[in-house]
């Protein structure tokens, strides 16, 4: 059951959501060598509960195992999402995914950025370039009229064409009350395929792409995803609100990419 939102509802949507960009930026602030991703957890949880939310993915059901332990997931170097937070330092040249959710006043934030931990090689730093490129190519076909399909056709066709795989057994998703409603929104698809995007139709759109094969299986912990190639993947996400000749970008880098930007002078 797919549910537009109303303006009012997409007002609530966006502020859950910049909570969450809030919430990477104080995360951007101290990822370097040596940090741990259970301390990043800790600064989440902390900064999203002082700010009068729930962090959603804490307790998040799991259909294989447990719930989940933490409020953010923190996929290091080869594992693609759904990291559980831990107590290894990051080392310089690791990426680290945080993806990141919040419930406030009644609604769903949900978004993911990839960060560089120290210096990384060339050819991974392509990957995040290429990974988040695909993102906003996506964003950009998220407007009333056009269909799914052309959003999933954007991203795909950007990280192959560069060389990258698409993962195909996770995808983004409606969102709203709930942080996973319909429809689900693959990151690969053909264009002028699927359901029609009205306005109003809130969604997660989230490109999981690798270095090298698409392939991916479940660690121990019934979490973690990982690369079979063990080369590293990228995660980026944010929500977006369909609107007729531009979409309405709820969720914001911007906060992140400052603090990036101040940190890097
Ligand atoms: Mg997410
Ligand atoms: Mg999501």
């Amino acid at each position: 059951m797919v549910y537009l939102k109303t303006d009012e509802e997409v007002e609530l949507l966006r502020d859950a959501n910049l909570l969450v960009g809030k919430t990477l930026a104080e995360l951007a602030k101290v990822i370097q060598p040596g940090v741990t991703t259970r301390q990043l957890d800790t600064i989440a949880e902390t900064f999203i509960r002082d700010n009068g939310a729930v962090p959603t993915f804490k307790g998040f059901p799991n259909p294989y195992g447990g719930p989940f332990p933490a409020s953010i997931c923190a996929s290091v170097n080869e594992q693609v999402v759904h990291g559980i937070p831990n107590d290894i330092p990051l080392n310089d040249g690791d990426i680290v995914s945080i993806d990141c959710g919040t419930l406030l006043n009644g609604y769903c934030g949900d978004s993911c950025y990839t960060f560089a931990v120290g210096d990384v090689p060339e050819d991974v730093k392509r990957l995040l370039d290429v990974t988040k490129e695909s993102l906003y190519l996506g964003i950009e076909q998220a407007v009333v009229g056009h269909r799914l399909g052309d959003i999933s056709y954007a991203i795909q066709s950007h990280c192959e064409s560069n060389g990258f795989g698409v993962v195909r057994e996770f995808v983004g998703h409606g969102i709203g009350k709930e942080m996973h409603e319909d429809p689900q929104v693959p990151n690969y698809g053909r264009r002028g395929n699927g359901m029609l995007l009205k306005n109003g139709l809130c969604i997660a759109i989230e490109p999981m792409i690798t270095m090298g094969a698409k392939d991916i299986y479940m660690q121990s912990d019934r979490w973690g995803i990982v690369t079979r190639d063990k080369k590293p993947a990228a995660h980026f996400e944010h929500s977006i609100c369909v609107r007729k000749g531009k979409a309405d970008i709820l969720s914001s880098f911007y906060e992140i990419e400052k603090v990036l930007r101040e940190k890097s002078l």
